[in-house]
């Protein structure tokens, strides 16, 4: 199941606050359109409406780093069991911890774990962070393993391709006396003692 990589090109730069201020919050958001859509795991998803990133950018202390990401969009494609329109809104925030590489969490730090956060490793720090990798990473997150038009879609039959959202098909009940047949007249040979009745 292929999944594309990160579009060419993507950026999303924060100035970072200054160092040792831990009151200070930057916050950012950016609109994308993502005109050719995601391909993941073998699905395509379109965003109409685009895609709307915002960072909220804290030092905790001196190496660590807070960053909520927040991902807002309303995706379509096709739904995994019928095929038809299938939309589905997402919206999530995912915090993530950038941390100077080295630094042990609980020795070096105040804070004892990044439990709760997504850890990201920093060799150097600069004025500003591009979350490019991270905003990629959450919006694959994001999207649904299985996108369904509704959660109860009944799906295609695999026999007729019939949509059984519409009702049960024409093959569906025949199929099933067919085999039915198939086991009574089946069941009737090897019993030696059977008689037809004419029912069959
Ligand atoms: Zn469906
Ligand atoms: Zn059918």
């Amino acid at each position: 199941m292929t999944t594309q990589k990160m579009p060419a090109g993507w950026k999303f730069i924060v100035e970072l606050p200054p160092r040792r201020d831990q009151e200070a919050i930057v916050e950012k958001n950016w609109e994308l359109d993502l005109a050719g859509g995601v391909t993941f795991e073998g699905q395509r998803f379109d965003f109409p409406d685009g895609l709307v990133v915002g960072a909220v950018v804290q030092w905790l202390e001196e190496s660590l780093l807070s960053v909520r990401l927040s991902l807002r969009s309303t995706l379509k494609g096709e739904c995994a069991r019928c095929l038809a329109d299938a939309s589905l809104a997402i919206s999530d925030d995912l915090m993530y911890l950038y941390c100077s590489r080295g630094v042990q969490l609980g020795k070096d730090t105040r804070l004892q774990s990044d439990e709760g956060y997504l850890p990201v490793e920093v060799d150097a720090w600069g004025r500003t962070l591009n979350l490019a990798d991270q905003v990629w990473e959450s919006l694959l997150v994001l999207l649904p393993l299985k996108l369904l038009c509704r959660e109860d879609c009944a799906g295609l039959c695999q026999y007729c391709g019939a949509d059984l959202n519409e009702g049960p098909c024409s093959c569906g009940p025949q199929e099933g006396d067919f085999r039915f047949d198939v086991l009574r007249s089946l069941s009737l040979d090897d019993d030696p003692g059977g008689k037809t009745d004419g029912k069959n």
